[in-house]
């Protein structure tokens, strides 16, 4: 494998293209743009459309359709720095042409709204990963917050398990950050494909509901799968959570305003980064490791949530930073085929796995991008979306980036 190919599980970034406008074929001024992933050796990238529970219950799939189209544009718009890919040959092709491959993900089962026919309409368009559920329980499956109520079911409902069958049916990869622990279990019962964990930490090294124990660790190495290790210091460290929840409830945090959330996670990054110790690498480099020593070096990947958190570990502020990790994987002891396994090969193995046991393997998704370039003007301005979902209604404590959490701490 080239050795300048990075795979980046989740990436958070197309929020910021559709409510600010930004291009993130320039130089953006979040933490992701194509300029600064390039340069830093990533090949590949899921490119996740983030739906915030507010737009439910009638506006989730709009919501998300429109994030989704921001990534097309953005394809559109710079054919020779990032090709959309729907398959592992796709994605061969597009790292031969030099191009990044953009993989097009959801994060939050809500967004298809309790209906199948919508996952489909989101795949014909070239949609290959689902987050199945985000920080909000759903009526089919268990988020691993606290709170749910009797209507939820422990695990995964009939429905819920119909929407795993019909993903291993169509070829999209099934992620299951963010789900309850009994959910975890019953989704790798019932999927007939390896699935990813796709922005976790190890339980082990840090009790926070949204990372995995060594017993979940070790089930998705069984049948598989690859777990992409976030770079949320919160989810890595209990001091650095500490310290990020000292900042939250400060005066001067909550009253950041900005012309949106997403405006707002902007101002609240910047001011956090000032205000909180930064985290050593080696609190992220610990986390690799242990899941290394546990589901084994095949099945440990990268998947950095950057523009969904509001810091990152020292060193690796943006994605212009993988050289960074790179080095410091192999200073750690790494062998070189192990940190090309970890930054990329397992997860574009994964990738390639899944999408050709189903109807993606045949499916050519995104050509209608790519076919009009000529007669495209040049410069043709970025669709702007809605003016930034007034979501985190104050009071909320807000862990990262614009996504609020209700209730209890995570
Ligand atoms: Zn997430």
């Amino acid at each position: 494998m080239n050795s300048s190919i990075a795979f980046d599980a989740h990436v958070d970034s197309l929020q910021l293209a559709l409510d600010l406008g930004c291009d993130l074929g320039r130089e953006s001024p979040g933490q992701w743009d194509l300029p600064r992933a390039i340069r830093g050796g990533v090949g590949a990238t899921v490119l996740v459309c983030w739906v915030d529970p507010a737009f439910l219950p009638h506006g989730a799939q709009t919501r998300a359709w429109a994030l989704f189209e921001a990534g097309e544009d953005l394809a559109r718009r710079h054919p020779e720095l990032i090709r959309l890919v729907g398959n592992g040959d796709q994605l061969e092709k597009a790292q031969a042409d030099g191009c990044l491959a953009g993989i097009m993900g959801i994060e939050g089962g809500h967004a298809i709204e309790n209906d199948l026919d919508c996952l489909r309409a989101f795949f014909a368009r070239g949609l290959r990963v689902m987050t199945l559920v985000w920080n909000n329980h759903l009526p089919w499956i268990r988020s691993c917050q606290a709170g749910a109520g009797a209507d939820i079911p422990r695990g995964i409902s009939k429905f819920g398990r119909a929407v795993v069958v019909e993903m291993n049916r169509l070829g999209m990869l099934v992620d299951l950050s963010h789900a309850g622990e009994t959910a975890f279990y019953e989704v790798l019962e019932c999927s007939s494909q390896p699935v990813m964990a796709s922005h976790s930490g190890c339980l082990a090294l840090h009790d926070h509901p949204r990372n995995l124990s060594d017993d979940q660790l070790r089930t998705l190495s069984a049948a598989n799968g690859v777990v992409g290790i976030v770079f949320h210091p919160g989810f890595l460290d209990a001091e650095a959570r500490a310290a990020d929840a000292a900042v939250y409830a400060t005066s001067a945090y909550k009253n950041l305003k900005g012309d949106g959330e997403t405006a707002r996670m902007l101002l609240q990054r910047d001011h956090l980064r000032k205000n909180a110790p930064p985290l050593p690498i080696e609190r992220l480099l610990n986390h690799i490791a242990h899941a290394c020593d546990v589901a084994g070096v095949e099945h440990v990947g990268i998947g950095t949530d950057y523009d969904g958190i509001l810091r990152a570990p020292e060193g690796l502020e943006d994605a212009g930073c993988y050289p960074i990790l790179r080095a410091a994987l192999c200073k750690r002891g790494f062998l070189d085929s192990e940190v090309e396994a970890i930054l990329g090969g397992n997860m574009k193995r994964l990738f390639e796995q899944v999408t050709s046991a189903g109807m993606a393997a045949e499916q050519a998704p995104f050509e209608h991008l790519y076919s009009n370039l000529a007669e495209r003007p040049p410069g043709a301005a970025i669709p702007q979306g809605s003016k930034g979902a007034q979501a985190n209604a104050d009071g909320r404590v807000v862990e990262m980036g614009t996504k609020p959490v209700s209730g209890t701490q995570r």
